[in-house]
């Protein structure tokens, strides 16, 4: 049920391919793939998309439904010298990731490079190549060092690679962010906060 009163379907009963999950997701859909935290692990095909199709209306429903309405939700999340903007509702896990992450780097130096460039905690825009919105138009998502990244788009092959370190996935995870590194359709620079697809594990 959203705030206005309307209810989403929980499934709306139609069979559907991988692309048509993304273009008309149900509940039942966002959740079908279990969404597998751990180890990494390459993904098992290209359609294994833990957590990659998402019911619009939620997020806007939760997070604001256009560019202004977000807008005026954001606030600062300062980490590694840097102020970026994030949803105030994703504030307290953007705090804690943010701690362990400057743990992690306190330690060993060597992660920093995956911290430059760093950005894209907000940007009202559809996903590359659809009318989806991202889930960075929503302020709950960042992306990474886009020199360290890999993203399915730049290879028509789809060979799943990644350099992001095991200790940076697990600071992410741990606070409920899932990770674009998990997907056959990767985007290994992009972590976005979504708590429902741990609690349903
Ligand atoms: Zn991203």
């Amino acid at each position: 049920m959203l705030p206005e009163g309307r209810a989403l379907a929980w499934d709306d009963g139609r069979a559907k391919t991988a692309d048509e999950r993304l273009e008309h997701a149900d509940l039942e859909d966002t959740l079908a793939i279990p969404y597998r935290a751990g180890p990494i692990v390459a993904p098992a095909s290209a359609d294994d998309d833990p957590g990659r199709v998402r019911v619009s209306e939620l997020f806007e429903a939760t997070y604001g439904a256009s560019r202004a309405a977000v807008l005026k939700q954001l606030v600062p999340w300062k980490f590694g010298g840097k102020t970026l903007t994030v949803h105030r509702k994703a504030l307290a896990a953007f705090t804690r990731v943010g701690a362990r992450l400057e743990a992690l780097l306190a330690k060993d130096q060597g992660l920093a490079p995956y911290f430059e460039g760093m950005g894209g905690t907000f940007v009202w825009r559809p996903i590359a190549g659809t009318h989806r919105q991202s889930s960075h138009s929503f302020g709950v998502s960042l992306d990474l060092s886009p020199a360290r990244s890999a993203y399915w788009r730049n290879d028509p092959k789809l060979r799943w690679r990644n350099e992001i370190p095991q200790a940076i996935v697990d600071a992410f995870e741990a606070e409920r962010f899932a990770w674009g590194g998990r997907w056959g359709h990767y985007d290994t620079m992009h972590f976005e906060w979504r708590p429902e697809l741990f609690e349903c594990r």
